[in-house]
């Protein structure tokens, strides 16, 4: 683990690394919202989830007072205040040359995914260029993005999914590597349940959205009109794109797909919790992704 980490100190992996450390990105901040009302109560599919957020300022006035003379407000809470900025400070300022031994499987496999970037992007849109199904979309993203993440790179997709190809269908030279899939079922058949399409290291969820998917209520029935124009006002959605993405995101950012990520990082929430009592307090990200876009 020493050797393989230490190869890379100096290195343009690293160089890269720091840069996007460094990016004014991370210090986004986070909206505070609440759910006033949804039908977690009723046996409904993650697709069929109806969930209504207000900001939180919005129905708790006294939340401001509460946290007087603290940089949390009830609006919004800074990016530094939720995660430990520690392991990227160091990182950016020093590198991977001296990293905690606890910390140095994962920023191994983020040096490994930097180096053969290129390769595992290429993979992704050779199956995007040939108008791939969802199915070889979710596969290609899991063995080439999500897996490539995480020390072990362990994932499952879900078994029950139509057309699952058994090796990656990239085409890309040494490739054809076995597609893993297994059971993803969360929830229970009372409240909200399915099947996610994505687990990856038996944590993180990950629905994968085709760019068309989310157009049509007729199909996947999402929230009424007046609830779309009410959550469009806010300023959840008001943000500069590239135009060249912006189908991809509007899929993302289709209410009813908002509605099926919130009950599924809900529900594998309190399933990992169940789980793994030493991850109480953490948070546990559930990931809605196409080709294209990401949302967390
Ligand atoms: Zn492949």
């Amino acid at each position: 683990m020493d050797d393989d980490l230490k190869k890379f100190v100096g290195s343009h992996e690293e160089r890269l690394l720091q840069a996007a450390l460094s990016s004014s990105r991370l210090k986004t901040d986070l909206i505070n919202i609440v759910i006033k009302s949804c039908n977690v109560l009723k046996p409904v599919l993650f697709t069929h989830a109806d969930v209504v957020l207000e900001l939180m300022n919005q129905c708790d006035k006294e939340f401001d007072k509460d946290q007087e003379g603290s940089e949390l407000t009830a609006l919004k809470i800074s990016f530094e205040k939720v995660f430990s900025m520690d392991i990227l400070k160091m990182l950016s300022a020093s590198g991977v040359g001296d990293v905690d031994d606890e910390v140095k499987p994962a920023v191994l496999a983020i040096m490994n995914y930097l180096h053969n970037i290129e390769y595992h992007q290429n993979a992704i849109y050779s199956v995007k260029r040939k108008g791939g199904d969802t199915a070889s979309v979710t596969a290609v993203m899991a063995h080439h993005l999500f897996s490539q993440l995480i020390p072990g790179n362990k994932y499952w997709i879900n078994n029950r999914s139509r057309n699952l190809p058994n090796v990656c269908p990239c085409q890309q030279p040494n490739c054809g590597k076995e597609i893993k899939a297994g059971c993803t079922a969360l929830g229970s058949g009372e409240t909200w349940h399915g099947y996610v399409d994505i687990l990856i290291n038996d944590t993180i969820a990950v629905s994968v959205m085709k760019d068309s998917e989310g157009t049509s209520d007729d199909v996947n029935p999402g929230p009424s009109a007046q609830k779309q124009l009410r959550r469009c006002s806010s300023s959840v959605s008001q943000y500069k794109e590239d135009p060249r993405e912006r189908h991809s995101r509007d899929c993302l950012l289709k209410m009813n797909v908002i509605d099926q990520l919130i009950a599924e990082t809900i529900t594998n929430a309190f399933s990992q919790m169940n789980l793994t009592k030493s991850l109480t307090g953490w948070p546990i990200p559930t990931i809605g992704c196409t080709v294209d876009q990401r949302l967390n």
